[in-house]
């Protein structure tokens, strides 16, 4: 897979696309390729459609960032060394992918009846547009529960913060300098609006969720002015907030808009607006799903630990199962959660045997048949 480069943006995962079909085709899955849009298919592998509804969904994405500098090897050879495997998506996400896949195939050849069957689906374009999973829940794709491979270490991820992106414009009038009475300047009326937005994060980043602490807001871009003997006619900030689940785009754009509204009925030369340029929902499940009962009786059962559960600092396509598809979803894989989008990304390799075997023995506990099996999640000593 790491020798299959699916860097993104541009964005091609055809060739990984057509990899993953042939590992699943192998051993008699069922394989459906879904085009997202050009060079972008997602492929969802289907094991053993029994009944209308899968019990779950493994789910991976199969694209990964660009190589950042730093690499001291070539980050498309797939090196092996010291137990671990070095290579860009290692650990985001081509790890969890082959654990999948392999868990998919071994389910498969292993000839046991479930009662529901279950899908693996391989996407396109999580780290950019995240149209891959948008287009899976679009198309009716589903599944009673999932989990989405991303790496955390094994712990078992039941909630993340979304992320919203803010613009803020103030408009001036421009003049020349030497009369600036002529205009107004938007660069100091703007001043106002980041006064306002201290009043906003008070607001916003004061509640406190169990698992992911408290909403960040960075002021993080303002652009304004040409020339230094110009009125600026108009400034432009842009704010970034990483929202809990709680918290929606809706409301902390409606504060904003109030608290410029207000500042215009004292200031009549005041105008500003802001608008929402980019929204990823945050996610939060219940701890009691029984994919997070699943996954943690596996992880008993494979590593004899207690699975911790955790909330995580990354946006993932989690996010979509959730929301959009309505999909109770966990996120679970191998590997570091800071190890992806760094120089010589690596995973180790018994964390990836580990984690195929996770991943099987909770697909088979989430689709086994129960009236005809005694062994239910709780059991530790399954396979
Ligand atoms: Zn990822």
């Amino acid at each position: 897979l790491i020798r299959i480069p699916s860097v993104n943006p541009p964005g091609d995962e055809r060739e990984v696309a057509d990899f993953v079909v042939s590992e699943l085709e192998q051993v008699g899955i069922d394989v459906r390729v879904q085009h997202v849009k050009r060079k972008r298919p997602n492929v969802i592998g289907i094991v053993d459609q029994i009944s209308e509804k899968h019990g779950l969904m493994l789910n991976a994405h199969m694209d990964t960032v660009q190589a950042c500098d730093g690499w001291s090897i070539d980050p498309f050879k797939g090196r092996i060394k010291s137990g671990r495997l070095y290579g860009l998506g290692a650990c985001d996400m081509k790890g969890a992918l082959a654990s999948m896949i392999c868990a998919a195939k071994a389910l498969k050849r292993s000839r046991i009846q479930l009662k529901s069957g279950f899908l693996l689906t391989a996407v396109v374009d999580e780290e950019v547009g995240q149209t891959g999973a948008r287009a899976l829940v679009a198309d009716a794709v589903t599944a009673g529960s999932a989990v989405v491979g991303e790496s955390t270490d094994m712990a078992i991820g039941v909630a993340h913060k979304g992320l919203l992106r803010i613009e803020i414009k103030t408009v001036g009038r421009a003049a020349h300098g030497s009369v600036p009475g002529l205009g107004i300047n938007a660069i100091e009326k703007s001043a106002r609006v980041l006064a306002l937005l201290q009043d906003v994060r008070k607001n916003v980043c004061s509640t406190s969720h169990v698992s992911l602490g408290k909403a960040i807001m960075n002021i993080g871009v303002i652009q304004g002015g040409i020339a230094a003997n110009i009125v600026p006619d108009s400034c432009k900030i842009e704010v970034d907030f990483r929202t809990l689940p709680s918290q929606s785009a809706e409301t902390i754009l409606a504060e904003i808009n109030s608290r410029l509204e207000k500042l215009r009925k004292i200031d009549s030369r005041f105008h500003a607006h802001a608008k929402i340029l980019k929204l990823l929902e945050p996610m939060e499940i219940s701890r009691n799903q029984d994919i997070v009962q699943a996954l943690s009786a596996a992880i008993m059962t494979i590593a004899h630990k207690r699975a911790r559960i955790a909330g995580l600092p990354y946006w993932t396509d989690a996010s979509t199962l959730v929301n959009v598809g309505l999909i109770p979803t966990a996120v679970c894989g191998p590997g570091r959660v800071e190890g992806g989008h760094e120089p010589d990304e690596w995973i180790g390799l018994r964390a990836l045997v580990d984690a195929t075997k996770v991943y099987a023995t909770a697909a088979f506990y989430m689709c086994k048949d129960l009236e005809q099996s005694d062994s239910s999640p709780k059991s530790k000593h399954l396979v």
